[in-house]
């Protein structure tokens, strides 16, 4: 009998696990059994959650605040999971956390950021899941290092899990800024390229830190054709005993659900040709921008072999701030930010000092 709903679980989990989007939610931690059976069911209500999110052992960066219920905490999630049905997920940073959650029948685990920065630790959770059935979540780590996410990625593939998915929680940044942990959008895009198979999960509660931007980062998080979302919600937001100021009621998070605008990579129903045809456009400037970018760098050579017979310097600083003011006057005319001009117009002097750079040395 046991044998035969273990089973019927897994296949289920596999369903869940195909989802799209996948929706995950639940309590930062789970505190008491009253608060997360309580938020939990209020999940349960919306009818569009997935897979539930429980903290039970909270790696906390300073000493003294709330370090999870650990263990004790997880019968309170096995008796959610009766009550709802709802697959259930947990952070594990330990062998013995990952014995536990298993007991307990937790369904999914989660490595948090704090352990992926950690080869040793990612190496011990890899090792105590050899031979497992069950899917693991990995966060990107607190540094903007996709090395050491892609390292947690293939040690966690190595032991074995056939089911890897990836969380974007954002990269701490000194100071403050408008987010609790920056985005960093365009390298959690290159690991989403880097593992296009992978389940691409956003965790706008952890990049906000606060409640009133969380719609904004979901709903850029869709747009750019994420898989899904995983939201901290709490009964009691305000008395959270961690992660206070980021927690939403789940009934805010059914709104915020209805209020996201579900974009999809594709759709069987619309109009390809308009699309395909914009598309050309593109790819033919694109075409005329890279043979125009070639004929600038010829003209660097030319300038680096005149440098070079005339004892000139590569770097000419005054010319190339005066090229860059120019270029953000008129870019900013014609549309473009002056952030974007600046990169853009970096790069190709960059490019422009390593042709000069060659011809001077050749
Ligand atoms: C969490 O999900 O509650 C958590 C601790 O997140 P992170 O590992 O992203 O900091
Ligand atoms: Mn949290």
């Amino acid at each position: 009998m046991e044998t035969i709903n273990i089973s019927a679980q897994k296949e289920k989990i596999q369903q869940v696990w195909k989802k799209r989007p996948l929706i995950i939610s639940g309590p930062c931690s789970a505190e008491t059994e009253d608060q997360t059976i309580e938020t939990i069911v209020g999940l349960s209500k919306l009818g569009k959650v997935d897979v539930v999110r429980a903290g039970i052992w909270k790696p906390r960066t300073r000493p003294g605040s709330f370090e999870g219920i650990g263990t004790k905490g997880l019968p309170w999630l096995q008796k959610a999971k009766e009550l709802t049905g709802l697959p259930m997920a947990v952070e594990v940073a330990t062998p013995k956390q990952v014995e536990d959650a298993l007991h307990f029948g937790i369904d999914i685990l989660w490595i948090g950021a704090r352990t992926t920065v950690n080869p040793f630790s990612v190496q011990d959770v890899a090792d105590a899941l050899r031979g497992v059935d069950v899917p693991v979540l990995i966060k990107n780590p607190i540094n903007p290092d996709l090395e050491l996410w892609t390292g947690a990625v293939e040690r966690i593939d190595r032991a074995g899990i056939k089911d890897i998915g990836l969380i974007h929680r954002g990269f701490a940044s000194y100071g403050n800024t408008e987010y609790r942990n920056a985005p960093m959008w365009h390298l959690a895009i290159e690991m989403k390229l880097r593992y296009p198979e992978l389940p691409f999960i956003n965790d706008p509660s952890h990049i906000s830190g606060r409640r009133d931007i969380l719609l904004n980062v979901a709903q850029k998080a869709i747009d750019l054709d994420y898989d899904g979302l995983i939201v901290e919600t709490h009964c009691n937001p305000d008395k959270a005993w961690s992660d206070a100021k980021q927690q939403i009621t789940p009934e805010q998070f059914g709104k915020m659900l209805d209020e996201i605008i579900w974009r999809k990579e594709d759709k069987a129903n619309i109009d390809h040709q308009t699309l395909e045809k914009y598309r050309q456009q593109i790819n033919h400037l694109d075409d005329e921008l890279t043979q125009l970018l070639a004929q600038r760098m010829k003209i660097a050579d030319k300038i680096g072999e005149y440098k070079k017979a005339n004892g000139l310097t590569i770097l000419q600083t005054n010319r190339w701030n005066e090229i860059l003011e120019k270029a953000i006057v008129k870019g900013e005319k014609a549309g473009l930010s002056k952030e974007f001009v600046t990169k853009y117009f970096d790069a190709v002097h960059m490019e422009s000092i390593a042709h000069q750079t060659k011809v001077m040395n050749d």
